[in-house]
């Protein structure tokens, strides 16, 4: 919190909250939707200096984090097919399934190549066509095109040994999830500035129209948070309640349409499980028939034992907003980035890795 601006800003924002805590009779929450989101307001010190005044509570925002404990143990059982590779962004390797991590089965012998982009898992496989590699689909819309575009780049190219395991997830279905829970204690929302480039403000407009919450999407730097948090009190002092666009340089109304054609020419809806949430309708992403000789469900059914989430671990807690990371007891104890328990404590946008390494700031 350095400049002169952001300093007057959060001057602001401290009186404001004080006039909405008078208002309403109490400490007001706000949930932040999005990993990055929980990672620039920790980073930043945001969380604790208003925490006299305000609690920011992290949400489902981790794509990593909110993948079921049964997707995590399938992909463990993937990568031990023979002539496999499992391509992934480095976040997953070390995620712990019910018995192993890809860490320990690469350890065993297992291929597990990490890349910064879809594509370049698609020249691998060019590269290596005696195996079969198989890209772990895990996002939100932000990198859902991308993934897309590698398939689409792989068919055209004649590749055939590229595959997707899609646990592809959209976030507003786990935002009505969030939102029909009957002791959900929210106030207002910021919502996730990238995913919303792709989905377009209009996709969050229920949240003010049916569930008469405010919501406010937020761009990526302090000010853009503080800007968010700004608009979310304006409209509860105001006594109007709606969906804000806070980040109006990337997001429009309508969102990406290109992106989102590409989604629907090779996606249909699913009903998925959520780590915390359970099944929600229609939040997932199944490739279309059509591309079954890409997809790795098809190409690679297989079954796994039963799946449980690590013991002790509060990260459905966590990604639901009904605990804080440090309410968890194994927080910073037994589970640490070093030796986590539970994803939210792997991933960079993962709540309880905020906490850890930014600390708490209460
Ligand atoms: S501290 Fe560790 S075990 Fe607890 S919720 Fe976070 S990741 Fe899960």
């Amino acid at each position: 919190m350095d400049s002169a601006f952001n300093k007057r800003f959060l001057e602001r924002l401290l009186q404001l909250s004080k006039q909405v805590n008078d208002k309403i009779g109490r400490k007001i929450m706000f949930m932040e939707v999005c990993g990055t989101h929980t990672t620039v307001i920790s980073k930043s010190g945001l969380r604790g200096i208003l925490a006299n005044h305000m609690e920011l509570r992290s949400g489902p925002g981790c794509p990593v984090c909110v993948t079921d404990q049964a997707d995590i143990d399938t992909i463990m059982a993937l990568s031990r097919l023979p002539d496999t590779i499992i391509a992934t962004f480095g976040d997953m390797i070390r995620v712990p399934g019910t018995r192993s991590s890809l860490e320990q089965e690469r350890a065993r012998g297992a291929r597990v190549e990490t890349f910064y982009s879809p594509r370049e898992a698609v020249t691998y496989a060019a590269g290596h066509p005696d195996k079969e590699v198989i890209f772990l689909g895990v996002g939100f819309e932000t990198t859902i095109p991308a993934i897309t575009l590698s398939l689409l780049e792989a068919r055209a190219a004649g590749i055939k040994n590229y595959s997707i395991f899609s646990v592809h997830k959209v976030v507003p279905p786990a935002m009505k999830a969030l939102l029909n829970d009957p002791e959900q204690k929210i106030d207002g929302f910021i919502l996730p500035g990238h995913v919303c480039t792709i989905t377009g403000r209009k996709a969050f407009d229920f949240i003010s129209s049916d569930y008469r919450l405010p919501a406010v999407i937020g761009g990526f730097e302090e000010v853009d948070v503080m800007e968010a948090i700004y608009l979310l009190l304006r409209q509860i002092l105001d006594g109007r309640v709606e969906t804000m666009n806070g980040y109006r340089r990337l997001v429009h109304e309508d969102g990406n349409i290109k992106a989102q054609e590409i989604m629907g020419k090779c996606f249909d809806p699913v009903d998925v499980s959520w780590r915390g949430f359970g099944s929600i309708p229609g939040s997932g992403l199944r490739l279309k028939a059509e591309y079954a000789t890409h997809d790795a469900r098809v190409r690679f059914p297989i079954e796994v034992p039963p799946s449980s989430p690590p013991e002790g671990c509060s990260c459905g807690e966590v990604l639901r907003g009904k605990l804080r990371p440090d309410d968890c007891p194994l927080f910073s104890s037994v589970c640490t980035p070093v030796d986590p328990v539970g994803p939210c404590m792997v991933s960079t946008e993962g709540a309880c890795a905020a906490y850890y390494q930014y600390g708490i700031g209460y």
